[in-house]
């Protein structure tokens, strides 16, 4: 599993830099790793894309503040992360190439062959709480486009049955000229018949019919880091969906969702437990077990403990995604007071009803009304 990286280091700019020099870096990395002069290289790819990423993000004044407050969490599920093909990228910052000699379609201007890309694959994954303290590897069944093994995804039946396309003569691209008032005009688009690969097939796999991928259930195994929330976008790189005849394939965005847990509400890196006291517990004080999102824990109780008073178990939250620290559990304590008593116990607590000690002074009321306050604050 890939962790993203952060967007300014992607661009090689300080987390001050202004909008001229991020877009003088993006230029950068843009050119340096552009497929045209990276072809068939992977991980140029997606150096390519990650700089898009980054600077879709950080040359948008709104985006970036958000960025800069939440980080990654905050552009989860908002249609980034990953979520940019290759003409995405070329049709929003396609002339940040200009006069450097690149097209504005993938593969360039020159009629190079298009490459074909797989769709990307959604999948959602549901955690529970305790999955994301540690984090987890999850194995899910996907449907999905892979490489035809017949034929190792060209598509023919007999290793290279190719021959160069008819209609745009292996270019891959068709140009149309049309006469017009203010002369010729030019547009060139992919070949109708080859699909912009510049050759046809012969002889046509017997496996997957000429398309060099087949629809199958495969097993994926997902690392989830610990620490996560629901809502958060994963992706891992070229795990999605086979492109047909050997092109690039899509990559695989897992959406978080977290399993409601039976006694703990999450508060961020925090969880919160509603603790209910007898009345007697409050009162004398003891020793509670309290669930923890692993286990249990012991939980001491000071005589007079008040309703409203919020007890913090250290630690016993969750980790932050970024590695930073970890939460605590908020043990917010209620007490019960009786609906239903014996005459027995109506008796014994009858003969307390006048005791001053059972009146709250003016003071205790005070701090336990604070208490509430910041509560609803
Ligand atoms: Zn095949
Ligand atoms: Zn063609």
């Amino acid at each position: 599993m890939a962790q993203k990286r952060d967007y300014y280091e992607v661009l090689s700019v300080s987390k001050t830099a202004t909008a001229e020099e991020i877009k003088k870096a993006y230029r950068k990395k843009a050119i340096q790793y552009h497929p045209d002069k990276n072809p068939d290289n992977k991980e140029a790819e997606e150096k390519f894309k990650e700089a898009a990423e980054a600077y879709e993000v950080l040359s948008d004044q709104n985006k970036r503040a958000r960025y800069d407050q939440f980080g990654h969490a905050a552009m989860g599920g908002g249609g980034y992360g990953g979520g940019m093909s290759m003409d995405d990228i070329f049709s929003q910052f396609g002339d940040i190439f200009g006069g450097f000699g690149f097209g504005s379609g993938f593969g360039g201007r020159g009629g190079g062959r298009r490459v074909n890309r797989g769709s990307d694959l959604r999948v959602k994954v549901k955690l529970t709480l305790k999955e994301i303290l540690t984090g987890v590897e999850k194995k899910i069944k996907v449907k999905k486009y892979v490489s035809c093994s017949h034929c190792h995804g060209n598509g023919s039946e007999n290793g290279n049955s190719t021959s160069t396309c008819h209609t745009c003569g292996g270019a891959g691209m068709v140009t149309r000229v049309t006469n017009t008032i203010l002369g010729q005009m030019q547009t060139t688009s992919p070949c109708p018949t080859c699909h912009g690969e510049g050759k046809t097939i012969t002889k046509k796999c017997s496996s997957c019919h000429g398309e060099g991928v087949v629809y199958e259930e495969e097993v994926i195994s997902i690392r989830i880091p610990a620490g996560v929330s629901e809502g958060i976008q994963l992706s891992m790189s070229g795990k999605g969906n086979a492109a047909r005849r050997g092109g690039i394939n899509g990559d695989l965005l897992i959406a978080i969702e977290e399993e409601e847990d039976p006694n703990l509400v999450r508060d961020q890196n925090d969880v919160i437990y509603n603790l209910f006291l007898s009345f007697p517990m409050a009162a004398l004080g003891g020793t509670v077990e309290v669930p923890t999102i692993d286990g249990v824990a012991k939980l001491k109780i000071e005589p007079g403990t008040q309703p409203g008073k919020v007890l913090r178990l250290r630690n016993k939250g969750l980790p932050s995604l970024n590695g930073f620290g970890t939460g605590d559990e908020l043990v917010n304590v209620n007490v019960y007071v009786p609906e239903k008593l014996t005459d027995k116990e109506k008796q014994a607590i009858e003969e307390f009803k006048e005791s001053p000690s059972f009146v709250p002074s003016s003071s205790a009321k005070q701090s336990i009304l604070s208490r509430f306050k910041k509560m609803f604050d």
